[in-house]
């Protein structure tokens, strides 16, 4: 089996015996469970939208290792054109679910440790790129789902890893075995682990030679003993045990996060792809935040487009649709996610070949992308919401609407222009609700703050990214400075 139906995906995920909390308690698995499902479905989207033929060319390529068709989440990207696609495809998953599809991490993941065990190998006559290379075709062959797993709890941010006054703020080694290692601690903010069949675990930071038992990189599967999974909650998360489907706005699609504990997981040693080797974990670091950036520039953009759309219906539903300053909005939300993609292509079209053969993007390019979708969403939230009106967040619910009594009357007094049903325009005004402040604002708001580092991690990598002292040369030169 190379690929896998949706259909097919979400059983894969149903027999897994994971240990997923929620509100407390212990869940069976996050296919039968309605504030989980959503989550799932947009992971399943990623399989269903592979196995369209109008998709095809984005969704699936040719695996670099065996020559046999895979989907894009599990490929290695060896050329540019193969960069730029992967955007395509993210852009258009967004378009289809709304939300954040959550394979992508996983992708990332592939592709930065693809570069990084090739040239820790060379260095330390080490063999994690073989472990990868084998951990990477079964990921292809079964067509996995796998989370990447980077972010630690932290603790004190002015202490290193090592200096914690607890630690296991920072995920590291605590005992090193024969056939492998056991490892304790957490990562939080996890994406879509729950819909995940394997982890890939990274370091967080790049690593001083004192913190080598934080230096680590391996994957185990997601039932892995003494692995456990604490359900993040998100705003209206318990709408979706109302029973409706008006007031959650997107009822088919939605994210999913969680604090994700490994309490002495065990190892072995041929899943292992980094252990010790601290000078290579900044490099880790630095690649899959890099290929996580440049993805932001596809997701984010997708779910943009969903959300200009959710704000021209708000316009037309209630006839505002021919005022000058709603189309002059709708441009300036088009520009600014125009703007979004552009640099997520452009740091995809001006990727190189790194040692180990694959593709690695523009890194100064990709920062500034992730940069911008810190910003932008956050303007064409306040736009959309400007559009919308305040209906958005004052509409009474679905029970009211399909009252027999109050029905009628939020029916009459609800509706905007005479030929669109009030129903229909509730759902639009519910979708801008559910982008801008509810379970997907997380993945397009918050999520774009902080997804793939906050920030102040992108500007670090533009100030050491930028040249400037290139540019003053160039400045002397104009200036005719000796
Ligand atoms: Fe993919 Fe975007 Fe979600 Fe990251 S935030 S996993 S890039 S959809
Ligand atoms: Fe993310």
């Amino acid at each position: 089996m190379a690929m896998m139906t949706g259909d097919q995906y979400v059983e894969s995920i149903r027999k897994l015996k994971m240990k997923i909390f929620l509100f407390g308690e212990q869940i069976d698995n996050p296919v039968d469970n309605p504030i989980l499902r959503p989550s799932l479905n947009s992971v399943k989207a990623t399989y269903d939208l592979a196995a369209q033929a109008e998709y095809e060319d984005l969704m699936t390529v040719k695996s670099h290792l065996t020559g046999k068709p895979v989907n894009r989440f599990c490929h290695i990207h060896h050329s540019t054109d193969d960069l730029v696609k992967k955007v395509k495809m993210q852009r258009l998953c967004g378009q289809k679910t709304a939300s954040c599809f959550q394979r992508c991490v996983g992708m990332d993941a592939f592709n930065s440790l693809f570069s990084t065990t090739f040239e820790c190998d060379k260095k330390h006559g080490t063999k994690y790129h073989r472990n990868f290379l084998e951990f990477l075709k079964e990921a292809q062959e079964k067509d996995w789902t796998v989370d990447g797993a980077m972010t630690d709890p932290k603790g004190d941010r002015g202490l290193s890893p090592g200096k914690q006054a607890d630690p296991d703020l920072y995920l590291h080694v605590v005992e090193r075995r024969k056939d492998g290692i056991v490892v304790r601690g957490a990562k939080a903010h996890q994406t879509g682990i729950v819909n995940s069949h394997e982890v890939i675990v990274m370091p967080t930071i790049a690593m001083t030679p004192e913190d080598k038992d934080y230096a680590v990189s391996f994957a185990v599967p997601l039932d892995s003993e003494n692995l456990f999974m604490i359900v993040g909650r998100q705003s209206c998360d318990t709408r979706k045990l109302e029973g409706g489907t008006l007031d959650v706005g997107n009822c088919e699609f939605g994210g999913m996060e969680a604090l994700t504990i490994f309490d002495n997981v065990f190892v072995p040693n041929d899943r292992i792809f980094l252990n010790g080797e601290t000078d290579f974990s900044g490099m880790l670091v630095e690649r899959f935040a890099g290929y996580h950036r440049q993805s932001y520039g596809g997701c984010k953009v997708g779910v943009g487009d969903v959300l200009i759309g959710a704000a021209a219906l708000a316009a037309d539903y209630n006839g505002a649709h021919k005022a000058s300053h709603v189309k002059d909005k709708i441009i300036e939300m088009t520009h600014l996610n125009e703007t979004l993609y552009s640099s997520g292509i452009a740091c995809s079209a001006e990727g190189f070949k790194t040692e180990s053969g694959n593709y690695l993007i523009d890194l100064l390019l990709a920062n500034v992308c992730k940069q911008n979708v810190t910003r932008f969403p956050y303007e064409i939230t306040r736009l959309a919401e400007d559009i919308a009106g305040g209906l958005m967040v004052t509409a009474p619910s679905e029970k009211d609407l399909r009252d027999p009594k109050l029905g009628p009357y939020v029916d009459k007094y609800l509706r905007g222009v005479a030929s669109v049903p009030t129903e229909t325009r509730l759902k639009i005004l519910r979708l801008i609700e559910n982008l801008t402040l509810g379970t997907a604002a997380v993945g397009y708001r918050t999520e774009s703050m902080h997804g793939a580092g906050s920030p102040q991690a992108q500007r670090i990598m533009i100030a050491r990214q930028g040249n400037v002292e290139m540019k003053k040369k160039l400045a002397k030169a104009i200036a005719k400075i000796e």
